[in-house]
């Protein structure tokens, strides 16, 4: 998701040589939490899993090298955010630079010199934490506080994928206020925008579930990604969102449907195919948000396509 690195100290080791990973254990075991792999194979499989925010890299390798399993790991949407240090019998400026052209930050030459790699650890460690910050700032909506467009851009990417690889469903639930444009001219744009923020904050209470994100889509339009999700299921979450919009009891007198701000929802399912793509998935929950007005509003629509 969005937030990478669940644990921001967390680095995975990946050695073929057990010595070296309780060497490189022992020197850094004070200043973060360690994983490690013997193998590129299950490197690439713990950093998907685990997502560290940093990866001791070792080059010679039996199997995949360490130059492939970085260039694998830069290649993957899951992965490609994680710092990677290559870790070398080979010095010079040839290793250096096929390390930093595979995607690497950094370069480690053994044997180790402890404070040169505790220095070099920290030092990206520190940077990959900012880099995390600064990409948290970027990824959030100024007025509401959800994630913004770019972002679920991202994430639906990475869900996609994800559940093509697993063969799950994935939902979007789209997410309109009715008739926000007469609510804007009645009652004016600074009470239009703490509406929409009490819009965001309900549906972001309702989506509670580990995985689901939602974010602010348009001007007054949301939406949410449901992971392992089939139709049914999403019908009844946007059944509950468009419920607990209408206990926010927010009163809209110049609205054709109701008295209150009601919302409209669309949805759509999919388990990923290999030619399926996310703007289909976005044009199926469109076009059920599209029905939902058609059918009179303040209410939810799945999509019937498959
Ligand atoms: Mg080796």
């Amino acid at each position: 998701m969005p937030e990478l690195h669940a644990d921001p100290s967390l680095i995975l080791i990946v050695d073929d040589s057990v010595d070296t990973i309780r060497l490189l254990s022992g020197m850094l075991k004070d200043q973060c939490q360690i994983l490690f792999a013997t193998s590129g194979e299950k490197g690439i499989g713990l950093a998907r899993l685990h997502q560290p925010a940093l990866i001791l890299l070792d080059v010679e390798m039996t199997g995949l090298n360490g130059y492939e399993v970085c260039a694998a790991l830069k290649a993957d949407p899951t992965t490609k955010d994680c710092a990677v240090i290559i870790v070398t019998a080979h010095t010079g400026m040839d290793s250096e630079i096929r390390a930093l052209e595979a995607g690497a930050v950094d370069f480690i030459t053994k044997p180790f010199n402890p404070p040169v790699v505790r220095a070099r650890v920290q030092t990206h460690l520190r940077l990959q934490q900012h880099t995390a910050m600064m990409r948290q700032l970027a990824n959030r909506d100024g007025l509401t506080g959800l994630y913004n467009r770019r972002c679920f851009d991202e994430a639906l990417t990475q869900e996609f994928e994800r559940h093509r690889r697993q063969s799950l469903p994935l939902a979007l639930a789209l997410i309109d206020i009715d008739h926000f444009k007469a609510y804007n001219d009645h009652y004016g744009h600074p009470q239009g925008d703490v509406c929409l923020q009490r819009v965001a904050t309900a549906i972001e209470t309702a989506a509670r579930r580990p995985g689901e994100l939602v974010a602010r889509y348009g001007g007054e339009e949301f939406v949410t990604i449901l992971p392992h999700c089939d139709a049914h299921d999403a019908k009844k979450f946007a059944e509950r969102l468009c419920e607990v919009v209408r206990s926010l009891q927010l009163a809209h007198r110049t609205s054709e449907t109701a008295e209150l701000v009601t919302i409209s929802v669309g949805v759509a399912s999919l388990v990923p195919s290999v030619e399926s793509t996310t703007l289909q998935l976005i044009a199926l929950a469109d076009q059920a948000l599209y029905q939902a007005k058609a059918a009179g509003r303040n209410r939810a629509t799945v999509s019937t396509r498959p």
